[in-house]
């Protein structure tokens, strides 16, 4: 693993430092609207999908390229794009799955956000054991018929599009059944109910289909292997951006010191209690061993190597380092720590955001409890990387010893 940045990349940050002094609002981005002439703007700057290829609208950047946009944007405190799932999942997938027709109708629309996306493969009772769903497709000469129920669907309410997972063989075995389609979020029989969440936002919803009827022709890759579909760019999810989440981590706590530095408890600056101090420190430490596991991540990348199930080692961290943060911060500020700026459902306008807008603190914290639970639970993320990254024996499940679940 090389730590050095190559003069390519300094010349790449200064760009971007440059850039960003430019162009960043002079004010909240508070519609959906705003938010999205915003990322029109990074997008025709070229700051969106850079890794892609450049035949499909990316500029084939190197990993540590992208790092160092998503560095910056934290640093700048910018606000981030909006699909963050176009982006980050449906994207990739389409890439190295979809046919060049899918390619050349959806992808440049998904680096536009002129078209949003929504991820449906959650249901019901299929969340972590995910194999296990029910949402059935039928095939119906060039059509699927689509009838079922998804759950934890964020921002299917501003979405276009969705990636949803469907069985197509009920008789297979349960991972060799499924298919990956690509759904018209507004076509007839799709109906959308938001859900309300701790934040007071309505970040996510339960999505319903009722003979929605697809063309055969939006089916990704080959009929029944959506699981491994599902698999190859759910390690995205999980690693790709592990680099900008660690400067998210970093501002934030850049701007939990200054607070400390002028919050006065009981006739003192906060910071002047040896206990915080003691606390802040540990903290400045475990972003700093954050940030290295991430450049271990970019350096498999930059390798041209896929981010693999040590991404489970990522997601596991940041999403519980998230937490002690969160909570140290409300140590920290006490009854202030409460405050709510804004109208809930505008701080979660950012479909696939992870920690939601910055701006509050008590948003931000409320937030923090989905962190390990999205993206696959911290309890998941261990049985990974147990059984796939250390090589240990399988966990001991009621449906491998054949019993009734
Ligand atoms: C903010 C947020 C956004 C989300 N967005 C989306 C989205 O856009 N699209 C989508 O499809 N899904 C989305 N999800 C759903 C998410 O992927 C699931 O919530 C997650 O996979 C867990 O599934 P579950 O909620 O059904 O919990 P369950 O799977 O029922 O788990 C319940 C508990 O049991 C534990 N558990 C389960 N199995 C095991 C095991 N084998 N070993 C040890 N412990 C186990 C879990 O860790 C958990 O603590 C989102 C979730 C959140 C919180």
């Amino acid at each position: 693993m090389d730590l050095r940045s190559t003069s390519q990349d300094d010349r790449f940050r200064a760009e971007v430092r440059d850039w960003l002094k430019a162009n960043l609002p002079d004010h909240e981005l508070e519609t959906f609207a705003e938010k999205r002439a915003w990322h029109r703007k990074l997008y025709e700057a070229g700051f969106i999908g850079m890794g892609w290829p450049v035949e499909y609208g990316g500029r084939d950047a190197r990993p540590m390229e992208q790092a160092i946009f998503g560095e910056e944007l934290a640093r700048a405190n910018a606000p981030r794009g909006v699909n963050g799932l176009g982006l980050s999942l449906v994207g990739p997938t389409l890439i190295h799955h979809g046919t060049e027709e899918q390619k050349q109708r959806f992808l440049q629309k998904i680096l536009s956000a002129e078209e949003i996306w929504c991820q449906l493969y959650s249901e019901p009772n299929s969340g972590s054991d995910l194999a296990s769903l029910r949402t059935r497709a039928v095939q119906d000469d060039d059509e699927f018929i689509i009838n079922g129920q998804k759950v934890w669907t964020s921002g299917a309410q501003f979405s276009d599009w969705g990636l949803l997972l469907a069985r197509t063989d009920p008789e297979a075995p349960k991972h060799l059944g499924i298919s990956c389609i690509l759904i018209d979020m507004h076509a007839p029989g799709v109906e959308v109910r938001p859900l309300k969440q701790i934040s007071g936002a309505s970040e996510f919803n339960e999505v319903f289909f009722n003979h929605v009827r697809v063309p055969a022709e939006n089916l990704v890759g080959t009929l029944n292997v959506g699981w491994q579909i599902a698999q190859t760019t759910l390690s995205y999810e999980r690693g790709g951006s592990t680099l900008g989440r660690v400067a998210e981590h970093s501002a934030r706590l850049t701007r939990l010191l200054e607070v400390a530095q002028e919050l006065r408890r009981d006739g003192h600056r906060a910071i002047d209690d040896p206990v915080t101090r003691q606390k802040l420190g540990r903290m400045l430490a475990e972003v700093e061993v954050l940030r290295y596991g991430s450049l271990r991540i970019l350096s498999r990348l930059e390798k041209g190597l896929r981010p693999g199930p040590e991404s489970s080692i990522a997601k596991l961290h940041y999403s519980e380092l998230d937490q002690r943060l969160q909570e140290l911060t409300l140590e920290i500020l006490g009854p202030f720590g409460q405050l709510i700026e804004g109208e809930p459902d505008e701080l979660a306008l950012d479909p696939g955001s992870a920690y939601g807008e910055p701006g509050s603190w008590g948003f931000s914290f409320a937030r923090s409890r989905a962190a390990t639970i999205a993206a696959g639970t911290s309890e998941i993320q261990k049985n990974i990387i147990g059984e796939r990254v250390l090589g240990l024996p399988k966990e001991l499940r009621a449906d491998r010893l054949g019993m009734q679940q």
